[in-house]
């Protein structure tokens, strides 16, 4: 598509609180950045949602016929438990529990990281890059902050001076009063206020597994700087949009946001923030955001294990808006997985009949559809309503098959679903089959080998609850059912 030929297209902006139409920087090209995952852990199907949501987001602009270009980062040091300023590094405890060496770690969860977005079906970005590899850039960043009059030092490390901008708590409308803005109990001697945050960590005592050297001193980044300093990097001092969790917006993006004022002296930087909402459990009778500290913890090897094909929960992300919460739970993704099942068998007829016909997308009949899955799709992001029109146009007589197929194929464009190639591997997509099967028993055994048995004991159980038996010995390891 030419690049006039773009599709108006309306998100919603949390920093004006309002649904917007798009306006580029660049006309057709958009720059996108995203809060990528932090690598101690494996990354939660809530989590997970975060990056559905951004590739339905870039997969809408383009085929608005837009370019996209997205930057991700990993974070793979300096995220702190607290999240604010204080608490441990939290690579830094996952390495000294788990006895591994930090960067092999590190390596490991990405790899997982983008195996399970692939099975997702999600594009990878045009650019990942690890906080790690752009210490030289968190430096300068820190440097030019504090040459700006925004930074202070104290025996704890340099602190972003948040009482030098006024405008501070404006993103995440936080009330300053009390200790309610973007931090919590102030435990830090020093800081001149609770909002104030660590752009760089003095390394003392015991010998960090990761501290680089720095005109202030051994240290490390804090969490928050890594993302202002590689977008500016890739992306310049001024881009469209950037894309997180909901929970980013009082702390992490409320910093980010900090750290671009006193770096550019400016409060133009990104012009649309988009926020996914949660994905929650039931647990105790309440709903409850899943963590990765929590108990409530899925994996997309959970869901595999449960014999379900991880498009499926794509399926059951998409019938809901990303701004809104949705509610997990096995019955859910089960159900999930018997519609998208049911879709791919549909329209796997459906191509059937429609033979060589390439069909036409500009055919009249398809026009009232056409309308409405531009209008879901240009409404910011409204999959659900995409998908009942997918549903609406398999049932309808007066379409022919190969129009159906035509539409399908397009509306699939957005959805990422394999709609017109039906689940990777083939099968019916709902049942356990021996390779998901051979890649979970791997999976197993690479834990075990590990000595990581949490995660070698939830892939048995999870196999054990959907009645797969896993029987060890000495040849290996098999399964029946
Ligand atoms: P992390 O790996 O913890 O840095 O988080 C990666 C992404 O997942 C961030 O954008 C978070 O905002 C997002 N996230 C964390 N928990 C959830 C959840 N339960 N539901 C949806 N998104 C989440
Ligand atoms: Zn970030």
């Amino acid at each position: 598509m030419d690049v006039m030929m773009t599709r108006p297209i309306k998100l919603y902006n949390t920093r004006t609180r309002a649904v917007e139409l798009l306006k580029p920087l660049e006309e057709g090209k958009v720059g996108i950045y995203s809060c990528g995952p932090t690598v101690y852990n494996y990354a939660h199907i809530g989590n997970l949602r975060a990056y559905v949501f951004v590739d339905t987001l870039k997969r809408a602009l383009q085929w608005c016929g837009y370019q996209t270009n997205h930057i991700m980062n990993i974070t793979d040091v300096g995220h702190l438990t607290d999240d604010a300023s204080d608490g441990e590094d939290k690579m830094e405890l996952a390495a000294k529990k788990s006895g591994r060496d930090i960067w092999d770690l590190s390596r490991y969860y990405t790899s997982i990281f983008f195996e399970h977005t692939g099975d997702l079906g999600i594009q990878p970005p045009n650019t990942v890059c690890r906080a790690t590899d752009h210490i030289t850039q968190q430096i300068e960043m820190v440097q030019t902050i504090h040459d700006n009059g925004f930074a202070y030092q104290i025996d704890d490390g340099i602190y972003l001076d948040t009482s030098k901008l006024p405008k501070y708590a404006d993103f995440a409308k936080l009330s300053i009063d009390g200790q309610q803005a973007g931090a919590r109990v102030d435990v830090v001697q020093g800081k001149k206020s609770p909002t104030d945050f660590a752009i760089w960590k003095f390394a003392k005592g015991a010998k960090r597994l990761m501290e680089w050297e720095s005109p202030w001193g051994r240290g490390f980044p804090g969490w928050h700087l890594e993302c202002s300093a590689m977008s500016c990097n890739y992306l310049g001092e001024r881009f469209d949009i950037h894309t997180g969790g909901i929970d980013h917006i009082p702390v992490h993006h409320t910093n980010e946001i900090a750290q671009m004022m006193a770096y550019t002296k400016s409060d133009e930087w990104v012009n649309v923030w988009m926020h996914n909402n949660f994905l929650v459990l039931e647990q105790d009778g309440e709903d409850t955001k899943m963590a990765k500290s929590g108990a409530n913890f899925v994996t997309l090897d959970s869901i595999r294990s449960w014999g379900i094909q991880p498009l499926a929960y794509r399926y059951l992300l998409l019938n809901t808006h990303y701004r809104k919460e949705t509610r997990f739970s096995r019955a859910n993704v089960e159900d999930a997985a018997k519609g998208l099942a049911k879709l791919w068998k549909k329209v796997s007829q459906l191509c059937e009949e429609a033979g060589s016909d390439k069909g036409n997308l500009n055919s009249p009949t398809l026009e009232a559809y056409r309308k409405e899955v531009t209008g879901g799709i240009t409404d910011d992001l409204n999959t659900a309503r995409c998908l009942a029109e997918v549903w609406k146009i398999v049932q309808d007589e007066s379409v022919s098959a190969a129009d159906k197929v035509a539409f399908i194929a397009d509306t699939d464009r957005v959805l990422g679903l394999r709609l017109t190639q039906g689940p990777i591997g083939g099968g019916d997509g709902a049942s356990v089959d021996e390779a998901k099967m051979q890649k979970l028993i791997q999976k197993r055994n690479q834990a075990r080998t590990d000595k990581d048995f949490s995660t070698a004991d939830t892939i048995r159980d999870a196999l054990d609850a959907v009645g797969v038996r896993l029987k060890d010995s000495p040849e290996g390891t098999t399964w029946e059912s």
